[in-house]
């Protein structure tokens, strides 16, 4: 699974706040390897500036940048991996534009899912975008509300938001305001923290807790919280539309010290785990985890069971994205090169192997095979999610339908083609049991049941109304 999608940070009234959001994405580049960077407000120069860059936060800024050239107490920054949008430097956000005597910047992290009809219906009126990024749509929308209605900055916002669907957790730089905004579902995490005399916002609390700030409350659904320089306050932009937390963020993508949706991950992973040997018991020798996504889950099967624990595959953690391949064989190194069991650990035993998830089923059944390799005598795999059935048209890359192994194939036969001797998914109940507030979730991933229907595209009889439809 590509596990990384967006991160956020944003910071008000700090002299070094460039420096700050620096460490605020650092903390969270799990969320987006792809691209990073960070814009200012100079209140000097009275404009924003900005650095942003292909790859990691740390091959992006250097010192001048955060010391000497992205001057200003305010920032914005963003960590991406696309969603919607090629890998492009000019998608990298936090997404820049002027216009009249406002200088603005929006960081997204989410999916509209009305960007194929919100574009069309914005080209027709004679819009040119500069990006494939849905977040821009939000930017077009807001400078009509501005232009044609005559809203002011913030009311321009809120109208834009009230337009759009999907997931959006959104940090935006307006001149020398910062505004945070979380859509009416609430399907992304957005944290609002204390750091001495200065707000941050985050979408993990790991940032907060680098940096020794305070974590206040979540954004809520539905919630626009400004600050500027009559101070902060919040605002409904719009009625919340129940609650639907994408549930992955505590399944996978979070990392295990954040709280989320009001709850520590690592120990949702771990009930998680536990609930899983409750279900679906199995005799083994011991319980392992494949690094380091099983992590966590398999803790909590391994204390619920009673089984031992081992960490019997072992983590190459040098491991860039890519390295250099030989030219001759047909042999791929890459899932050897990042794991390889104990093979003294595996030889004649039964073991039980803890995942989060499957989604392809490709890596896994190399890693299976490798076991079967060394000589391991039984392998069960315990899944601590249920079967990935349908795609997120919220911010989560997953391949489509005919992709997803379990879209496709019965557990049982996904237990043939991996070559395992007993497969188990965590029930939705199971799941349920392990968060708090299991109401609050979305599961469409599993159940197909989409909290906000998706727009798949532009159809003929919509793009009739479009053309109909006064610029
Ligand atoms: S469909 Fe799945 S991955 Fe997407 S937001 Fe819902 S729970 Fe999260």
């Amino acid at each position: 699974m590509k596990r990384e999608f967006c991160g956020l940070f944003g910071i008000y009234n700090n002299p070094e706040a460039a420096h700050m959001t620096y460490l605020g994405l650092y903390a969270q580049q799990h969320r987006g390897q792809e691209s990073a960077g960070i814009v200012t407000w100079d209140a000097g120069k009275q404009f924003i500036r900005e650095q942003k860059g292909m790859g990691l936060v740390a091959d992006v800024f250097n010192e001048r940048h955060l010391q000497k050239e992205l001057k200003g107490d305010i920032a914005v920054g963003h960590v991406r991996y696309s969603t919607t949008g090629a890998s492009l430097i000019r998608n990298a956000q936090p997404f820049l534009v002027s216009f009249g005597d406002l200088q603005l910047a929006i960081a997204h992290n989410g999916n509209l899912s009305n960007s194929a009809v919100l574009r069309a219906e914005l080209e027709h009126a004679g819009t040119i975008f500069q990006t494939t990024m849905d977040t821009e749509i939000i930017v077009h929308l807001i400078a009509r509300h501005m232009s044609k209605d005559g809203m002011e900055i913030e009311d321009a916002v809120a109208a834009a938001c009230r337009r759009v669907e999907g997931a959006f957790s959104l940090l935006i730089l307006a001149n020398d305001k910062l505004i945070a905004l979380k859509d009416p579902n609430g399907f992304r995490p957005l944290a609002f923290g204390r750091m001495g005399e200065s707000y941050v916002f985050a979408s993990e609390t790991c940032a907060f807790d680098l940096l020794e700030a305070e974590f206040l409350r979540p954004v809520e659904p539905g919630e626009m919280v400004i600050i500027d320089r009559e101070g902060l306050r919040s605002k409904r932009y719009c009625e919340p539309n129940g609650r639907s937390h994408c549930i992955f963020e505590l399944i996978y993508f979070a990392r295990p010290d954040s709280d989320v949706f009001g709850q520590n991950v690592y120990q949702c992973r771990k009930a998680m785990g536990a609930a899983l040997a409750r279900e679906c018991p199995v005799d083994a020798d011991f319980v392992m985890p494949f690094p380091d996504s099983g992590n966590y889950a398999s803790v909590g099967y391994a204390q619920e069971s009673g089984l031992p624990l081992e960490l019997c595959m072992i983590r190459n953690h040098y491991v860039g994205r890519t390295f250099i391949k030989p030219s001759q064989g047909e042999r791929d190194f890459s899932t050897n090169m990042k794991l390889n069991p104990v093979r003294s650990m595996v030889e004649g035993k039964s073991i039980l192997v803890v995942e989060d998830s499957i989604v392809r089923g490709t890596t896994i059944r190399t890693r299976i095979k490798k076991l079967r390799d060394l000589g391991a005598r039984e392998i069960h795999m315990r899944v601590s999610c249920p079967p990935i059935k349908y795609g997120c048209y919220y911010g989560i890359d997953f391949p489509t339908r005919s992709q997803l192994i379990a879209a496709q194939h019965s557990v049982d036969e996904i237990a043939k083609m991996i070559g395992i001797d007993s497969l188990h998914y965590l029930s939705i109940e199971g799941l349920l049991s392990s968060v708090q507030n299991p109401g609050d979730f979305c599961l469409a991933c599993f159940d197909g049941k989409y909290p906000v229907a998706p727009c798949l595209g532009v159809d003929k009889e919509c793009l009739e109304q479009i053309k109909g439809m006064k610029p």
